[in-house]
């Protein structure tokens, strides 16, 4: 029995059922004869793989139709960049929420791809709260609203959903997802790193509003344009493929636990030790 508690913010404790199975599976996956590293990430055992994992994920989170999930790489911190490169849209500033370190490293990367509003802040009180909606500047032309769900660091986290009306939200969701339940409707575009929650690092979740894609300005490098890879199923070039494998055992496994509902009792556990 494994008993390591890592409650710092880096890769998280995968379930030990979870590394079993991998290990189980290291050499011959399901008769295959091979290591899923060893897998073309074209062949049809590696395909039904992300097939799958993607198909858990819509049904665990319950994604609605009209949202793409991209399995991408460079971690959370290629989206700060990557976010505003494809969904400024031509309009001139997208407003931040800085609740903290993470907001921070979020609004210093999309400076270099516009104007940044910072529509509300928690600096004043040492990022010890979340600001009240009625005192945010909203900006009603803004491209989109960002906001850290949960700042890692600090420790301040949303339990309620910003109504920022026909401007879309962004929510960083690296230190939160799959721990609670999220409404993705109200959501324009949600990310994050899969090592805080999900399985190891290498992996790079984003889900996004599909009428939000297409949008990357001229001179986008076509791994960095969202539209690129959705229309490619994330299979522009080599996934991640062992990640996106063993974040899909943790799909499984936590569909067997009974979803998120089941796992957030888990995290309310945990946070009690
Ligand atoms: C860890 C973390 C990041 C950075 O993630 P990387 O995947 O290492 O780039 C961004 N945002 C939050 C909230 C985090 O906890």
């Amino acid at each position: 029995m494994r008993k390591v508690f890592n409650f710092s913010a880096g890769p998280a404790v995968l379930p030990e059922e979870v590394l079993q199975q991998a290990a189980a599976e290291m050499l011959d996956w399901h008769g295959s004869g091979q290591s899923v590293m060893e897998m073309s990430h074209r062949g049809k055992e590696y395909m039904s793989i992300h097939a799958q994992a993607e198909a858990d994920l819509r049904e665990l989170m319950q994604i609605p139709s009209g949202y793409k999930v991209l399995f991408l790489q460079g971690g959370a911190t290629l989206q700060f960049a990557q976010i505003p490169m494809n969904l400024m849209r031509g309009k001139a500033s997208a407003d931040y929420v800085n609740t903290g370190e993470w907001s921070k490293k979020a609004i210093k990367e999309a400076k270099l791809f516009g104007k940044v509003n910072i529509a509300a802040s928690g600096e004043d009180r040492n990022f010890s709260y979340i600001p009240e909606l009625s005192s945010w500047k909203l900006d009603p032309q803004a491209a989109y609203v960002h906001i850290c769900s949960n700042e890692t660091i600090g420790g301040v986290e949303f339990n309620w959903v910003p109504d920022t009306g026909d401007v879309p939200l962004v929510a960083d969701l690296s230190s939160c997802f799959l721990s609670r339940p999220v409404d993705v409707a109200r959501y324009g575009l949600l990310y994050g790193g899969a090592q805080k929650n999900i399985g190891p690092a290498g992996l790079t979740i984003v889900i996004v509003r599909e009428d939000l894609l297409g949008f990357a300005p001229a001179g986008t490098p076509s791994v960095l344009d969202f539209k690129t890879q959705a229309d490619n199923d994330s299979m522009l070039n080599t996934p991640p493929t062992y990640s996106i494998y063993l974040a899909g055992l943790v799909f499984q496994w936590l569909k067997r636990q009974g979803g998120i509902a089941a796992m957030e009792q888990r995290n309310i556990e945990k946070s009690a030790l």
